[in-house]
């Protein structure tokens, strides 16, 4: 896989004295596995709304941070964090109103079938609880995802993270499927990704492991963005079910009003799953994940194996939490999320009608993968010219990334708070940093 817009710390071009200290103390102190983005790294200190400042007081535009889901520093957040660290902050073994508070609110918002909901502080830790219950509820470990997922970086979720590399080792019970991709893929995505599946269990079988779940990031942020047509995933759920097997939907990356009033990546898929992973924008930057879970799942499990998580489901997280709710219902966000996201992807398809480079604009609501190729017929990966654009934004004061097998993707999720006042200032730069680099 390729590089995906990472900084190379032998170039050091255009780095000020200041930022060229802190590269070094970072190699020093934090070792050699970290990344930063860019040719040249920004330094941020202080963030508001959609804008992201550097020391000197320069605005950038955030189109990446699907974090910072309501706004950076939400006052309102900021100020439910204040008031209950001020007053308490502990854990889930003593009686508390709040947890209980956010888990009825958090279990209105999925299907009733998901009845429990548990705390965790990462979404790796989400991902690992529901491969645990997965394995004690069906006695089995075989495990299905797709080609290029990231779920996360405790050893059982690394090991089906392949977009981590081949160094990271994959387990025998391991099966990857490709990507549900509509653009490069011919024929029925969904009819395709059920057969893939059935495939992956056949092979699983032939080495003697049976399926215990399909679990995949319902909007397939690592794979290349891919959201289209509506319903796709049902048949492989479908499928991966009448094995016996679980449907898990890590919704870290689509969840909490990002795809839109569906509010999470598998409801577009109408579909209802046996466990659903959520992190990520649920704290709006406070570490805080969780799982919900149908009771029958976890009832086994929760008789033999206690569940304790020192910091999961704490006061200050639960309030947090809360907060960030109240504001995504209060501001209307996830209307929000689709009416922008759909004037965005009109100015992106607008601007591929005068650059060829332009392959495909895909996703939905404020999940969009714009995807750059070497010529529309050919649909190779232009990998090095996304590259440029990265940069050439980054240049321009605006934030995104790339994603996908061949580092092409550009991939945009600001904040949700993103209007078409922010999308205006996107498309523009945007269309001066592709006459730039076709220019060159
Ligand atoms: N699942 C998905 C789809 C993710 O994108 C991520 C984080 N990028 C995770 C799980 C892991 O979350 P965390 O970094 O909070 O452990």
């Amino acid at each position: 896989m390729s590089m995906v817009n990472a900084f190379d710390p032998e170039a050091e071009s255009g780095l000020s004295p200041a930022e060229k200290d802190l590269v070094r103390r970072r190699e020093k102190l934090l070792g050699p596995a970290y990344r930063l983005f860019y040719e040249k790294p920004v330094h941020i200190v202080r963030g508001e709304g959609v804008w992201l400042h550097d020391p000197s007081g320069q605005a950038y535009l955030d189109v990446y941070n699907n974090v910072a889901s309501v706004g950076h520093c939400h006052p309102r957040v900021v100020e439910a964090l204040s008031r209950q660290a001020a007053t308490l902050n502990t854990h889930t073994r003593y009686l508390h109103e709040t947890i209980l508070d956010y888990a009825e609110r958090l279990l209105a918002r999925v299907p009733s079938e998901l009845g429990h909901v548990m705390f965790t502080c990462t979404g790796s830790e989400a991902n690992d609880l529901a491969l645990r219950v997965a394995r004690a509820y069906t006695g089995r470990r075989g495990l299905i995802v797709t080609k290029l997922a990231y779920h996360g970086v405790t050893s059982a979720v690394a090991e089906i993270s392949p977009s981590l590399g081949d160094y990271v080792p994959r387990g025998d019970h391991i099966r990857l499927i490709p990507a549900p991709d509509a653009y490069r893929g011919d024929g029925d995505v969904g009819a395709r990704m059920a057969r893939d599946v059935r495939e992956a269990v056949a092979d699983m079988r032939a080495h003697g492991i049976e399926p215990a779940a399909l679990l995949v990031d319902t909007i397939f942020s690592s794979d290349g963005v891919f959201a289209e047509p509506v319903g796709f995933l049902r048949p492989a759920v479908e499928a991966i079910r009448a094995e016996g097997g679980l449907f898990i939907a890590d919704e870290v990356q689509p969840g909490f009003g990002r795809v839109g009033p569906d509010f999470w990546g598998f409801a577009r898929h109408g579909l209802v799953p046996d466990m659903v992973t959520v992190g990520k924008p649920m704290g709006n930057g406070h570490p805080m994940a969780g799982v919900f879970v149908k009771p029958r799942l976890v009832e086994d499990f929760g008789r033999k194996a206690r569940y304790f998580n020192t910091f999961g489901g704490n006061p200050v997280s639960c309030a947090v939490g809360l907060a960030v709710l109240d504001v995504i219902e209060g501001e209307g966000l996830a209307e929000s999320a689709r009416e922008v996201g759909d004037y965005m992807r009109a100015g992106l398809r607008d601007l591929a009608g005068r650059h060829p480079a332009i392959g495909d604009v895909r996703g939905a609501g404020l999940f969009i993968g714009l995807e750059l190729v070497v010529d529309r017929a050919g649909k190779a990966p232009a990998s090095a010219l996304t590259t440029r654009v990265v940069n050439g934004l980054r240049e321009r004061r605006v934030l995104i990334s790339a994603t996908g097998p061949g580092a092409n993707i550009l991939k945009i999720r600001p904040p949700l708070v993103f209007r078409r006042e922010h999308a205006d200032i996107f498309l523009d730069r945007m269309a001066a940093v592709l006459e730039d680099v076709a220019a060159q």
